[in-house]
């Protein structure tokens, strides 16, 4: 064994004795196939090893030209990889010692050392200077590898601080290894859930516990040390020593960003028109679906337009292509901006558009989008320096009238695209002749409304509020009157909606505000009873920015006392933006102005909710005077509406009170005053003025 990995034994003795001895220790052993040179001092030494190398180095440290540490590094420096053994005498142990911190392998004493002791000593330096160089060769390549991969490696030791982090893991985290190690992995290693946000356990730390690899969530971000975000990938493992036992953990991980944002990018694709960049069929099948599910869950409607581009085919022909793809870009950033974000506008391809309208409360509110799509789309395109213009002709359809899937919706719609074309482009067709209809009454009325201040076809009608214990007239709520040249009256309940959208609400209502307190300070004068006047507010007017100040402006200008003022509004107003409702509300009490919730009972106010604000009185919406006699059963519901208001201590009031037997129950349960037929209709002001001298008498017996 030893002749096989021994062969050329280099020995460096000055002293011929101990050379000698040597030999015959080597011959003893019948060594015999071993090489011996012998040189006297280091220069031959370095003189033949230059030359021919050897296995193995036996260095005797008392040389005439280098002694001690020094002949040690001359002889390692000469050959570096050659196993190195000294030989010393008994007083200098010690530097032996050091010798071998320098990278020998084995130091023998000299008188001391048998025959046999010294072959294996060198067979076991031979071994060991093998061992070390693999050890070193390994090492090397495992940093090598660690320092070029592109994967961050962090490992740790058994109580979690850092013990290593190579390039990449520093650039990773920020943190560069001289800093991290030492350090708790916790502190460098940030991992949040991309979506909640939640911090996510540190799986190296678990690792170690249980002995267990493991895996990051899908979506997990690394937060670096910057605080800039990186979606990564990463697993875990133990490290374990010989006999199994967990001594760290080691953790590799890459960024996945990139891939991430490529899939990201390849389902946008999927999903999106490569010319528009707006959402393709695919998607918009897809949110037509949730829309419906929503609509259902809801009780709302949706509507589908299906734009197709008059006289399109022109364009591409007589411009080229290129000016054809750069108008559908142009209209289909115009068309994002005529809906709201909810709604979803996607090109089906060639000059065809179709545009989700979510959540709809009517079918005709499509009108509104239709017609203001129709508006935009007719103004010029700029294109290269050139105005062109191209019109629309759009078709309805509306779920659940038209269709209950996303495919009858579209061909409805395109069904009625192709009216529209028909019937002069540049318009709108309801798949519903009867739509139209109503898209033709509610365009009439709106029209109607835009001159009606100015020819004075509005008035007020009044109705009486009774106090239930006493008997009297407590107040009048004042209704608004429309009388349309060509059509006669028109209820309210149809016009106010459409003010509202067109914001011809803001003038009518500040007309209705003047009119009905000119009308209690002409009755005062007159020498009637002053009463509570209630004036109906909308959310649009109550949202208005300069709601307050018209307000105070009109109470100033008609003189009349804000104390006998009351605005009603519905829950609805209220819900909305609470807070800027709430300082609102505040103001006007604080002046006086009495506040009542109109409708009680239709909306979703919560009584905790409304407990938060200023308000005098609650009226219950007339639905549910209706069940006193019609859904006897249901009364329990009323009877609680009057106590809970009272138990905020609001004026409780019952609107639409028509019968006895409804009047009965309400003074049965404490209702506190009441509204309806059954004691007056709403009435002009000259009838009105009457009910308050008395000369009409209000029915009170039950
Ligand atoms: P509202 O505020 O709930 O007004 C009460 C409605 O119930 C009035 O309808 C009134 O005529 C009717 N009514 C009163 N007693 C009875 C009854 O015993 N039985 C039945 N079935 N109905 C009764 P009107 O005048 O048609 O007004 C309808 C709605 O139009 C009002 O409901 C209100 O929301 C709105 N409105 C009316 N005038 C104005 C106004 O000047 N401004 C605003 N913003 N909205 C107004
Ligand atoms: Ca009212
Ligand atoms: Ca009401």
């Amino acid at each position: 064994m030893i002749n096989k990995s021994i062969r050329r034994l280099l020995l460096i003795e000055d002293n011929p004795g101990d050379a000698r001895l040597m030999r015959e220790m080597f011959n003893e052993e019948g060594a015999h196939s071993i090489e011996h040179v012998h040189v006297e001092c280091m220069r031959d030494a370095e003189a033949h090893l230059a030359q021919h190398g050897a296995d193995i180095i036996l260095l005797d440290l008392g040389l005439p030209d280098a002694q001690g540490l020094e002949a040690v590094r001359r002889a390692h420096a000469a050959a570096n990889h050659v196993p190195l053994v000294v030989l010393s005498g008994m007083d200098d142990e010690s530097m032996a010692i050091q010798a071998m911190q320098e990278g020998a392998q084995d130091y023998l004493i000299k008188g001391q050392i048998e025959s046999r002791e010294l072959l294996r000593a060198l067979r076991y330096a031979k071994e060991r200077k093998l061992i070390e160089e693999t050890l070193f060769a390994e090492k090397e390549r495992a940093q090598a590898t660690l320092d070029c991969i592109g994967d961050a490696v962090v490992t740790t030791d058994i109580t979690g601080h850092i013990t290593f982090l190579n390039p990449v893991a520093e650039e990773m985290t920020g943190w560069p290894e001289q800093e991290a190690k030492g350090r708790p992995v916790t502190d460098i290693f940030h991992v949040l859930n991309a979506t909640t946000r939640e911090m996510i356990p540190n799986l190296m730390e678990q690792a170690i516990e249980q002995n267990l690899a493991g895996q990051l969530p899908f979506n997990s971000v690394l937060i670096r040390r910057d605080g800039i975000e990186i979606f990564i990938e990463d697993s875990v493992a133990p490290i374990r020593d010989r006999a199994g036992r967990t001594i760290g953990a080691v953790k590799v991980f890459r960024d996945v960003s990139a891939s991430r944002a490529m899939a990201q990018e390849i389902a946008h694709t999927a999903e999106h028109d490569f010319l528009t960049g707006l959402p393709n069929r695919l998607l918009l099948n897809d949110r037509i679906g949730q829309a419906i599910a929503f609509a259902l869950r809801h009780e709302k409607q949706i509507a589908i337009l299906f734009l197709d581009l008059d006289g399109f085919k022109y364009i591409n022909d007589s411009l080229g292509h290129p000016v054809g793809d750069k108008i559908l870009q142009s209209i289909g950033k115009r068309l994002q901006k005529c809906v709201r974000i909810s709604d979803t506008v996607s090109r089906q391809g060639g000059d065809e558009f179709v545009i989700l309208i979510s959540e709809v409360d009517c079918a005709e509110d499509a009108v509104l989008s239709a017609r203001r799509i129709l508006e935009v789309l007719a103004e010029a395109h700029c294109i290269d320096g050139e105005y062109l213009h191209v019109t629309t002709s759009i078709g309805v359809s509306v779920y659940p009238d038209d269709g209950v899937d996303a495919e009858t919706l579209i061909k409805n719609a395109d069904t009625a695209m192709y009216q529209a074309k028909d019937s002069g482009r540049q318009n709108y067709k309801f798949f519903k002749p009867d739509m139209n209809v109503r898209a033709v009454e509610r365009q009439s009325i709106e029209e109607g409304l835009r001159g009606a201040l100015q020819r004075h076809e509005f008035m007020l009608h009044y109705q009486p509020k009774i106090d239930l214990t006493t008997g009297a007239i407590t107040g009048a709520e004042a209704l608004i009157r429309w009388t349309h040249p060509k059509r006669g009256s028109i209820p309210p309940d149809l016009f106010i909606p459409i003010a509202e959208e067109s914001g011809l609400i803001l003038p009518i209502g500040r007309w209705v505000l003047r009119e009905a307190c000119t009308q209690v300070c002409a009755w005062a004068k007159a020498g009637l009873p002053m009463v509570h006047m209630a004036v109906n507010i909308s959310a649009i007017e109550f949202r208005d920015a300069n709601f307050l100040e018209n307000v105070f402006a009109i109470l100033q200008e008609t003189g009349m006392d804000p104390n006998f003022l009351e605005l009603e509004m519905t829950e609805s107003v209220l819900m909305k933006g609470a807070e800027a409702t709430e300082k609102t509300l505040k103001v006007l009490r604080e002046h006086g102005v009495r506040l009542a919730i109109d409708d009680f009972g239709t909306g979703y106010s919560s009584l905790s909710y409304l407990r938060k604000f200023s308000i005098d009185s609650l009226k219950i919406d007339r639905s549910f005077i209706r069940q006193i006699t019609t859904n006897p059963e249901e009364t329990t519901i009323v009877s609680a509406m009057i106590s809970m208001g009272q138990s905020l201590k609001l004026r409780v009031v019952a609107e639409g009170v028509e019968t006895h037997e409804e009047l009965a129950f309400l003074r049965g349960h404490h209702c506190d005053e009441a509204q309806g037929y059954h004691f007056s209709r709403p009435v002009r002001p000259q009838q009105f003025a009457k009910l308050l001298e008395g000369s009409v008498e209000v029915p009170m017996q039950a």
